[in-house]
């Protein structure tokens, strides 16, 4: 079995793949996380990528993406089921993703859309915090309070200047306008299934797990 997840920022995505990942025993496939672990490998190509993301700290462009997942798939036994959080999102990505695909003998089997309103959007995000020092992510309320400095290094807690609500607004719009053609393609396929991210985690992953089970 292999499953796409989509969704915007704030919708819980990667959350909901590495739960899917652990209850159906699929690989957990996050694009982001390997280009991270790639750029420390001592090849030209970890070279080339740990320049991009720490050096020059642009996006890595598609030759570098295809390539990482190139990598990744010839890594997996065809057998062995692939949960993709958040690939393909544009029609460009999903060219070489679909050809990918059928050059290692697989096909996409479900495509979960978690849709968010702009709303819910807003207020998840705007609770969202940084470690000015470190780095480290927070959820106001959750793990940091008011006044309160880092736990791990004692640095400044701040909000991203992005992460308001004009921000998060324009970054939906964007998610949607990208990722259009890529719905529009399985929902021909008859295989793309939409999911109210408002809800809560938990409901969220059951309403997927049931549709993956029926
Ligand atoms: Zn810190």
């Amino acid at each position: 079995m292999n499953i796409i997840i989509l969704g915007p920022q704030g919708s819980g995505k990667g959350t909901q793949a590495s739960m899917l990942a652990e209850k159906f025993s699929l690989e957990h496939i996050d694009v982001g996380k390997y280009l991270r672990e790639a750029a420390k490998l001592d090849t030209p190509l970890g070279k080339e990528i740990y320049e991009i993301i720490n050096i020059k700290k642009e996006l890595v462009n598609d030759r570098i993406l295809k390539k990482v997942l190139h990598l990744k798939l010839a890594d997996l036994p065809r057998e062995q089921g692939i949960v993709f959080d958040g690939v393909p999102r544009r029609k460009d990505q999903m060219e070489y993703f679909e050809e990918a695909l059928r050059e290692f003998g697989r096909k996409i089997d479900k495509v979960f859309l978690i849709n968010l309103s702009e709303n819910e959007s807003v207020k998840r995000i705007s609770l969202r915090r940084v470690c000015k020092k470190c780095k480290m992510n927070f959820i106001f309320g959750k793990n940091i309070r008011k006044n309160e400095n880092c736990p791990k290094c004692s640095g400044k807690i701040i909000q991203r200047i992005d992460d308001t609500g004009e921000g998060v607004k324009k970054r939906l719009k964007i998610f949607r306008e990208e990722t259009l053609p890529v719905v529009e393609f399985y929902k021909n396929k008859g295989i793309l299934e939409e999911i109210n991210g408002d809800q809560t985690i938990e409901k969220v992953f059951k309403e997927i797990s049931n549709k993956i089970l029926c």
